[in-house]
C-alpha cells in the first residue's frame, strides 16, 4: 500500500464525512487529508475540530461544481484518491428545492469525477497504470433502490427505482460513476448505505429532531402513522465499511452497507422518549409530546439492506445495534443541547 498519500475528501464538514475523517485518521495515521467543503447550511467546521494531534489535515472551502478550483487543487496536491461525501442530503429539502440537489449531486459529482479522471490520465499515463493509487470512492444511499413492501431486502442487484428528487439525484450520480469505470477503466467503487445516526448529524434529521424537540418541550412530529421502516446504522459502523471498501473493494463494484436494524419511526420516537425519561427525568413522560403530522409526499414505506456481500468479501460487521448506538447518540445530543 502506498502510505503517505493525500486523499481528497469532499463534504467532510458534514455528518458522515466528519465522522469518517476522525475515524480514518485514527486508524491510518500516515495518510494526509484535504477536506473540500462548501460549508452549506449543513456543513459545520466544529465537526472537525477534535482531530487526532498528529493529523496531517487541511481544510479548503470550495464547491465541487467549480471545475477550475478542482483542477487547481488536483495540481497542487496531486491527490492519489478521492472519497466523495459532498451532497445535498435531506429528502424534505429536495421536495421543496430540487435544484440544488441536481446541481451538487449530479453535476458536482460529474465535475469531480471528470477532473479526477483527467488528472490521473494526464500525459501518456492511463488510469490503469496508476491503478493502486487512483481510486474514486463514491458515497451513496440505499434510497436509490426505491421502496420495499413488508418483506424483501435490497441487494447490489436490485434495480434502481428512486422516488424522491434526492434519491433520483443520487441514483444519477451512481450511474455517472459507473460509466467512468466501464468507459475509461477508472478505479471507482460505490457504497450504498442505509440510514445513519450518531453524533454530529444535522438538527434537521429525524433522530436529532426527536431528541431536541423532546428536550425543549415541543411536539415531536411523526410523519403519517409512524409505520415507515428504515434500516438504521450507527455512523461509525458505516465509516468502518467505507474504510474497508476504500482499501480492499474491487474496482467497478458496489457494496451495500447496513442491515438487521429495521425500526419504524414510531418505535424510534418511543425508544428515545423512554431513554430520556431515565436520563433526564421530568414529571410527564416525553412520550406525551409525540404528535402525528401529515405524511411526506411520496414517502417510501420501507428500506432494508442485505449486506452479505461486504460481510462475506471484506469481513465487515456492524458493532452497534440500534439499542446500543442510540444510547451513545442521545448522550451526545444531551450534551450539545445543554450548551
Ligand atoms: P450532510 O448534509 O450532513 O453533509 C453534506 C456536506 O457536503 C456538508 O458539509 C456540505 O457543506 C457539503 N456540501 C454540500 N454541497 C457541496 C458542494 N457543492 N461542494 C462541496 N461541499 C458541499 O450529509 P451526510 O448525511 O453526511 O451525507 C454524506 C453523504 O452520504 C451524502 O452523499 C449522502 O447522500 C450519503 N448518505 C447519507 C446517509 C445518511 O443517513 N445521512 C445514508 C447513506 C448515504
Amino acid at each position: 500500500k502506498n502510505l503517505n498519500m493525500t486523499i481528497l475528501i469532499t463534504g467532510g464538514a458534514g455528518f458522515i464525512g466528519s465522522n469518517f475523517i476522525n475515524y480514518f485518521l485514527k486508524e491510518h495515521p500516515s495518510f494526509k487529508i484535504v477536506n473540500l467543503d462548501k460549508l452549506t447550511y449543513a456543513g459545520d467546521l466544529t465537526n472537525v475540530k477534535d482531530l487526532p494531534n498528529h493529523a496531517d489535515y487541511t481544510f479548503v472551502k470550495g464547491d465541487i461544481c467549480d471545475r477550475s478550483q478542482l483542477e487547481k487543487l488536483f495540481k497542487q496536491y496531486d491527490f492519489k484518491s478521492v472519497i466523495h461525501f459532498a451532497a445535498e442530503s435531506h429528502v424534505d429539502n429536495s421536495i421543496h428545492n430540487p435544484d440544488a440537489f441536481m446541481q451538487t449531486n449530479v453535476l458536482g459529482t460529474f465535475n469531480l469525477l471528470d477532473v479526477a479522471k483527467n488528472h490521473w490520465m494526464r500525459g501518456s499515463r492511463t488510469i490503469k497504470q496508476g491503478y493502486e493509487e487512483a481510486r474514486f470512492h463514491h458515497i451513496s444511499t440505499d434510497e436509490v433502490y426505491g421502496s420495499l413492501g413488508a418483506t424483501g431486502l435490497f441487494t447490489e442487484n436490485t434495480p434502481y427505482a428512486p422516488n424522491s428528487p434526492y434519491s433520483a439525484s443520487k441514483a444519477s450520480s451512481d450511474m455517472v460513476v459507473r460509466s467512468y469505470f466501464h468507459t475509461y477503466g477508472m478505479n471507482v467503487v460505490t457504497t450504498n448505505c442505509s440510514n445513519n445516526y450518531g453524533p454530529k448529524q444535522h438538527d434537521e434529521k429525524l433522530i436529532p429532531t426527536i431528541i431536541r424537540k423532546a428536550l425543549t418541550g415541543e411536539q415531536i412530529p411523526i410523519y403519517g402513522d409512524g409505520k415507515n421502516v428504515r434500516d438504521w446504522l450507527y455512523v461509525e459502523d458505516h465509516c468502518k465499511g467505507i474504510d474497508l471498501v476504500f482499501q480492499h473493494g474491487k474496482p467497478g463494484e458496489t457494496y451495500n452497507i447496513g442491515g438487521n436494524n429495521e425500526r419504524n419511526n414510531l418505535h424510534i420516537a418511543h425508544t428515545i422518549c423512554e431513554i430520556l425519561d431515565k436520563k433526564v427525568p421530568k414529571k410527564v413522560s416525553y412520550e406525551s409530546q409525540i404528535t402525528f403530522v401529515n405524511d411526506r409526499p411520496g414517502h417510501d414505506f420501507r428500506y432494508a439492506i442485505d449486506a452479505s456481500k461486504i460481510e462475506r468479501d471484506l469481513g465487515w460487521k456492524a458493532k452497534e445495534n440500534f439499542e446500543s448506538g442510540i444510547q451513545k447518540t442521545i448522550d451526545w445530543y444531551i450534551a450539545k443541547y445543554k450548551k
